[in-house]
């Protein structure tokens, strides 16, 4: 099922429109490796037309299965957008496509759960990643390595001023 307004019925009254579509349907599918959408879309929503233009506004929310982009943990999010708005114009240069009087709200519900999705998934705020004890030893000896390369520098110095 596509999300979709009936604009014979939009001239009339406002309608709202609630329910759930299958991320399946409305072709919402990642295209980033760490992120997963659940099987369904959440919008609830209120359509009206606006000096030609169908106005929706509402909110929508999808759950997504995540991995961590730092430590690799896969842990459970959402995105949620309380405020959507969409404003479609019926005629003039950017007028939407009207089939059999209705207009297809599904591509721009797509699209902007697009937009607020995580950049870079983290499974919390603070996430230190991966340890790198190690790495971090490493640095130490290289730091001491460092100091006594300079010290015999200073001492080179010492042999040139004789
Ligand atoms: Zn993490």
């Amino acid at each position: 099922m596509r999300i979709t307004v009936n604009i014979r019925h939009l001239e009339e009254h406002g309608l709202s429109l609630k329910g759930k579509a299958l991320t399946e349907e409305i072709e919402l599918e990642s295209r980033d490796e760490l992120i997963q959408f659940h099987e369904e879309v959440t919008f609830d929503l209120e359509a009206q037309m606006v000096d030609g233009a169908v106005l929706v506004q509402g909110s929508l929310s999808v759950g997504l299965r995540c991995e961590c982009c730092r430590c690799l943990k896969t842990f459970e999010s959402e995105v949620r957008i309380l405020d959507w708005a969409a404003h479609l114009p019926l005629s003039g240069e950017e007028a939407v496509a009207a089939e059999n009087d209705c207009v297809d709200l599904t591509p721009f519900i797509r699209e902007d759960i697009f937009l607020a999705l995580p950049q870079h998934p983290l499974c919390s705020g603070d996430c230190k990643g991966l340890l790198r004890e190690s790495g971090r030893r490493k640095e130490e000896s290289d730091d001491s390595g460092t100091g006594m390369a300079g010290s015999s520098a200073w001492a080179d110095l010492d042999k040139l001023n004789l």
